[in-house]
């Protein structure tokens, strides 16, 4: 039984929230300008109060709005494969699992945050959303997402990928969103990056300035971030949950899961329903890899301290595993790994040494990718195929060891509009 389906009656009634558990409480995030903890008041002006009080929240689980959930009828349950052919070409005694998140329409687990947040925005009466995007994909699950609800959308979209990444542009523009290239005139923060360089290639922590400074001066506008906060992580777990159920049918537990790390939430959505059993002491070896590009290396190279999320410093200041808010990471392919930073919670599960982080190259991410979807016939995302990379070491150390370990990893998203990184990959020019 090599694909792994459920019913839309299994699709998750609950998120579930890892806060409760963690080995110890998450430091506070503190206010930009005074540095004191960050009161629920701080934050009403970006957020909607649902979603704020999701960020604190010490709740175990909560409970799916029925909107929601009838929205993630579009696409999901998302299948969990056996990945037969991939581990018969390696010849592993392992077996490889995949969780497919590319079935959403948007074609990443983007779409189950996107959904939840502007379904929570709609609720209060926000009629517009802002935001930043980078590779395009949170813009476009966004737009979506909006479209969807009836709300507004404006996206900010890191220069570089505005010119490099058209038709992610076009998807955005085709859900309804308004699209603009940052460092765009459109906000005081974007004209004084333009002014200190007319010629930058953007970058998500701009972006980012850019969609606050949006959402902060309209009264009918709030900002959403498509990761890193607690808010999102949370609304991912229906990843997790629905691959515990479909491991149970296929029976099997993971020994090893693995997932792509750019700010870290679909690496938490497949992971922390199965860490509860870790933290609750009923499956102490469980291991979690999340899997981070070597140039952008907050996870296995970042200091773990207080940090801005955004270049400005506008947005709070967390606890994180960083290389700095001014960090700039360069271009490499896997557009949504580029993020200075990590969520806190992924940051402090790492620091308590519940989870392990490792880095990759480029290169072998794509090799990588190629004998994936040589095998199994999906294109993976290049960000998806670090997970993948990740996957088929642990894989072939079995092979070494002869031990059928079970490996779970997240397919975050497939990489149809990333085929000209996948020509340069062909043509030798990575
Ligand atoms: C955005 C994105 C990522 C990285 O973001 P996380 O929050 O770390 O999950 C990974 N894979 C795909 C396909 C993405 O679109």
């Amino acid at each position: 039984m090599p694909i792994i389906y459920l019913d839309q009656k299994d699709i998750p009634t609950h998120y579930y929230n890892i806060i409760p558990k963690l080995p110890r409480p998450l430091d506070p995030p503190l206010h930009p300008a005074t540095k004191k903890p960050l009161t629920p008041d701080d934050l009403a002006p970006i957020f909607p109060k649902a979603l704020i009080a999701q960020e604190m929240s010490g709740e175990e689980y909560i409970e799916i709005p029925e909107e929601v959930r009838n929205a993630y009828k579009l696409y999901r349950p998302s299948p969990l494969v056996r990945a037969e052919r991939l581990e018969k070409e390696l010849g592993t005694p392992a077996k490889i699992y995949y969780k497919y998140e590319g079935v959403s329409p948007v074609g990443s687990h983007k779409l189950n945050t996107a959904l939840a947040q502007v379904y929570y925005n709609k609720q209060e009466g926000v009629k517009r959303i802002a935001t930043e995007t980078g590779a395009g994909q949170w813009g476009s699950a966004l737009s979506f997402a909006c479209n969807y609800f009836g709300l507004k959308c404006k996206v900010y979209m890191v220069r570089i990928s505005y010119e490099q990444k058209p038709y992610r542009k076009s998807m955005m523009k085709l859900f309804g969103g308004e699209i603009i290239a940052s460092p765009s005139r459109d906000t005081k923060c974007g004209r004084e990056f333009l002014v200190a360089d007319p010629n930058t290639n953007g970058s998500l922590g701009m972006a980012i300035s850019e969609a606050v400074e949006d959402a902060v001066s309209r009264e009918d506008t709030k900002y959403s971030l498509g990761s890193v906060l607690n808010h999102v992580l949370l609304h991912q777990t229906i990843i997790g949950q629905e691959a515990m159920k479909q491991m149970e049918i296929a029976g099997d537990y993971p020994d090893i899961i693995i997932g792509c790390h750019g700010g870290g939430s679909n690496f938490a959505g497949i992971s922390f329903p199965f860490l509860k059993d870790k933290l609750e002491g009923k499956k102490k070896n469980l291991r979690a890899i999340a899997v981070e590009p070597a140039s952008c290396a907050s996870l296995t190279k970042g200091k773990y301290e207080y940090d801005f999320g955004d270049t400005v410093g506008l947005t709070p200041m967390t606890m994180m595993y960083t290389l700095g808010h001014n960090f700039k990471p360069s271009p490499i392919h896997a557009g949504g790994l580029r993020y200075h930073g990590a969520a806190s919670l992924v940051s402090l599960l790492l620091d308590e040494k519940v989870i392990e982080a490792r880095a990759y190259e480029q290169k072998e991410v794509f090799e990588a990718a190629v004998l994936f979807a040589k095998n199994q016939g999906i294109v993976p995302a290049p960000e998806s195929a670090h997970a993948i990379k990740a996957a088929i070491d642990e894989a072939l150390k079995c092979k070494e060891s002869g031990e059928a370990k079970v490996i779970l990893f997240n397919l975050s998203g497939h990489g149809f509009f990333d085929m000209s990184a996948y020509d340069n990959y062909l043509d030798g020019k990575l």
